[in-house]
């Protein structure tokens, strides 16, 4: 079988199946050198190594599939960048806050050589008042004599301290259990808390391209707090937000206020915050300051929205700011570095005076019904099988690769199977891909293509 995409993006598993088997989010937590990127690596296995391989990669790759014993969870490693030495203890500690806010539960790490620090402590009140479970990993633990020391971290009161060696895998297995035992019976909030026959946004883009001013202006008076965090003090998670007396449920708004580009390790919270918030979403609203050159930041966040399958809308912010110079700049760049998504929509606007924001919703909902859009097999291989008849796969090696039949397998986004004689070379998937777009519509949402050769 052959899993490629049309687009050559690097598809996760299919939307759908994959969250139906997650049980939660796991976040591993602890001050720096205690091990944290270790046990990562040693969870993940051999995939890891090839994240090592890559300098800089771990750094926005946060989150990772994992699996342990046939239970597929969330791994977020919170151990990918140095915090500067001013300020290190609160640095370390929001990095801590964010992964724990965002997770079901929570993996400790301490230093087993090293013994209790004063930093341990400080962690230890953040973790205690976010209500999450815990389950305390003392770590550097290599052999079976150095075991007494786990002891110490008994009083950290958050239970049963785990002696492992996270280099040599000792002690690793039954940790997971028992972080996995708690994943389960946690409550989940990364996903779950929220009010379901709301459509969910993801309101995102590097740092001052004018997310909360966006927010700010389309809520004005009419914005309500939803979900207070699981028996926490902290900032509310998600608010509703009307648009033309529709309601919206825009993720985490509070860490779009919260002024995290100011603090030090900004890309890693807001790439980590980034990517949370799109996997709890349906849409993506991916905004850029048009006043400004578009970076490979801008170009990323776009793709992890794309990437995870997820409706997008493009906004234009700042336009205000544009004269005509500006304006013929910005055309040029939709047909450069826009064209992986010519399929998006896109909205020049400006949220600072509120011009165009009006034109947000009906975008916003033509990409999710192009999202939700199913079409059926009968009428979808009666076109393929037009298509196909008007331009056949090209030859290859004296035979050409035939569909034989093809199906929609999911939606959200729309997935299609297409079961064939040989290997569709990417040139021909793309062509498909364009031909479906033009039939069927899909205007906002990635769609995906694999194809299953049968000989
Ligand atoms: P992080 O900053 O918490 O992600 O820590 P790292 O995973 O980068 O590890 C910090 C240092 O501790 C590295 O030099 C590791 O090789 C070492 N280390 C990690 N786990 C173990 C262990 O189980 N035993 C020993 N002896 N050293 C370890
Ligand atoms: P965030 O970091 O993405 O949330 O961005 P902010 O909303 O904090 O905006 C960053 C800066 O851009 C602030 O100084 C805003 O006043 C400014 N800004 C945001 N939107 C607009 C706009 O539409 N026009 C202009 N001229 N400035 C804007």
């Amino acid at each position: 079988e052959d899993a490629g995409l049309i687009d050559g993006s690097s598809f996760m598993q299919p939307v759908e199946e994959s969250k139906a088997r997650e049980v939660g989010v796991l976040a591993v937590v602890g001050r720096p050198n205690v091990g944290k990127s270790t046990l990562v690596n040693r969870i993940l296995g051999r995939r890891a190594a090839v994240v090592e391989d890559t300098p800089g990669v771990t750094r926005d790759r946060v989150s990772y599939d994992a699996e342990w014993t046939g239970t597929d969870f969330k791994l977020v490693d919170t151990g990918g960048w140095e915090a500067d030495v001013e300020g290190i203890d609160s640095a370390i500690a929001s990095q801590a806050q964010i992964a724990v806010e965002l997770a079901d539960a929570v993996i400790f790490v301490v230093d087993g050589q090293v013994g209790l620090t004063a930093t341990d402590e400080r962690i230890v009140k953040m973790l205690r008042s976010s209500g999450k479970p815990v389950i305390v990993a003392v770590n550097k633990i290599d052999d079976r004599i150095s075991e007494y020391a786990a002891a110490e971290f008994w009083k950290l009161g958050l239970g049963e301290p785990h002696a492992i060696s996270a280099m040599h895998g000792r002690g690793v297995g039954d940790l997971l259990d028992d972080a996995l035992d708690a994943l389960k019976r946690a409550e989940r909030t990364s996903g779950f808390l929220t009010p379901s026959h709301l459509r969910r946004v993801a309101l995102v883009g590097r740092p001052n391209v004018g997310k909360s001013s966006l927010l700010n202006q389309l809520a004005h008076a009419e914005r309500s707090v939803v979900n207070d965090l699981a028996g926490t003090t902290r900032d509310p998670v998600d608010e509703i937000v009307s648009m033309d007396g529709e309601d919206w449920l825009f993720i985490d708004t509070a860490g779009i206020k919260r002024r995290m580009h100011k603090l030090s390790g900004a890309e890693y919270y807001s790439s980590l915050r980034t990517q949370a918030a799109i996997e709890r979403s349906e849409l993506a609203l991916v905004l850029f300051d048009a006043s400004q050159p578009i970076s490979d930041q801008d170009l990323k966040v776009m793709s992890s929205a794309v990437d995870a399958g997820r409706a997008i809308v493009l906004v234009f912010n700042k336009w205000d700011l544009m004269d005509d110079f500006d304006r013929q700049r910005m055309e040029r760049l939709w047909k450069t570095e826009f064209e992986r998504v010519t399929w998006a929509q896109r909205v020049n606007l400006s949220a600072k005076t509120g011009w165009h924001t009006n034109r947000l919703t009906r975008a916003m909902n033509t990409a999710l019904e192009s999202w939700d859009k199913r079409i059926p097999t009968g009428k979808l291989n009666a076109f393929l099988g037009k298509i196909q008849a008007a331009h056949p796969h090209p030859l290859r090696g004296g035979k050409q690769p035939r569909i034989l039949f093809a199906t929609q397998a999911s939606t959200r986004p729309p997935r299609f199977v297409i079961f064939a004689t040989g290997f569709l070379e990417h040139g021909y998937r793309r062509y498909l891909e364009r031909q479906l777009r033009e039939e069927f519509g899909f205007e906002g949402t990635p769609i995906q293509i694999s194809v299953n050769v049968r000989e």
